[in-house]
């Protein structure tokens, strides 16, 4: 695995972080944006880190999991975010910027 090429990047995020895909990933349905739902990091019994990613398409409700290797020190800064293992509610609106979207995700009764 060439961790350079990776698609998926840990960014900071309100003095926390977070994993985001580099570049935004659209439904394969609908080609609506694809949303983070939640992620969470595991080191599994072999001993590498890897996360979980869930994201979720706010039109169909498609819902898709990525497994992404990271490395030891990202597991670390993931798996002490007080994002980790938490459905982004009302701060998906900081992550994704967009008026339209925010009416859409407060009518789905995220807050
Ligand atoms: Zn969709």
């Amino acid at each position: 695995m060439v961790m350079t090429t990776r698609k998926w990047e840990i960014k900071e995020f309100d003095n926390d972080f977070i994993i985001l895909p580099k570049d935004p990933l659209y439904c394969p349905f609908c080609h609506e944006l694809m949303l983070l739902h939640d992620f969470i990091v595991q080191k599994s019994s072999q001993g590498w880190y890897h996360a979980d990613i869930h994201l979720k398409c706010g039109t169909c409700g498609f819902y898709a999991t990525f497994g992404v290797p990271i490395s030891e020190s990202e597991y670390h800064k993931l798996r002490n975010s007080k994002y980790h293992a938490k459905i982004i509610d009302k701060d998906i609106i900081y992550l994704y910027p967009d008026k339209e979207l925010e009416e859409r995700i407060r009518s789905w009764g995220y807050w």
